[in-house]
């Protein structure tokens, strides 16, 4: 059961809130995203709907797969947000866990890695001064540094714990470091860094 029910402030459209710290709802019927407050939803940001991309993920899906840090674990489906960049895009999808985790679970060409967000203890070299290649200190690792690219977020759909907005742009940096995947988004609102796994699609099964 959700723990609140809002109507989307565009088209009316019940929208359920399952996690009371979410911080933002993106209609999936009319693309409006919206601020969440005890008072109600504040429609914020331009409107933007998907274009349907076919993926064996969606909203209020559940279900459960095999972490290799931590075995099997149930899930559900929060939220989604689109990432495009020059190369063109990829997704993320907001699960959570029966165990109260959260995971960020990229899907890019068919491919899943699921990430745990971490808190930086130490700041960043600034963004323009990182290189494809080089190796930077973040929080004790040595990262090597294998992509790097901004994108823009192009549009997502239901909840998401942070406030984010189609049209805002994301600094992203991906890596590696003793086996563990790293990547780290700037965006005007936040700094993230995020540690984590790829998954074996194969693990994935839907309730
Ligand atoms: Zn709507």
């Amino acid at each position: 059961m959700s723990e609140f029910a809002f109507s989307c402030p565009s088209c009316g459209a019940t929208l359920e809130i399952e996690n009371r710290f979410s911080k933002v709802v993106m209609c999936v019927y009319c693309g409006q995203s919206s601020a969440i407050s005890p008072a109600g939803l504040d429609p914020t940001g331009e409107k933007a709907l998907l274009a349907d991309s076919p993926s064996i993920f969606s909203i209020g899906a559940s279900g459960s797969m095999v972490l290799a840090s931590k075995g099997r674990l149930s899930f559900k489906v929060l939220g989604r947000l689109r990432y495009k960049y020059d190369g063109g895009f990829w997704d993320e999808w907001f699960l959570e866990f029966t165990d109260g985790q959260k995971l960020w679970l990229q899907e890019d060409e068919g491919e899943f890695t699921a990430f745990e967000k971490e808190s930086l203890t130490s700041p960043l070299p600034p963004f323009e001064q990182i290189s494809v290649g080089s190796v930077i200190p973040i929080n004790g690792l040595s990262v090597f540094v294998t992509e790097k690219s901004t994108a823009v977020i192009a549009g997502g759909q239901g909840e998401l714990l942070f406030k984010t907005t189609p049209g805002m742009s994301a600094k992203c940096v991906d890596g590696n470091a003793g086996g563990k995947l790293v990547s780290i988004e700037q965006t005007p609102e936040e700094i993230c860094l995020s540690v984590g796994e790829e998954i074996d699609i194969s693990s994935i099964q839907f309730a």
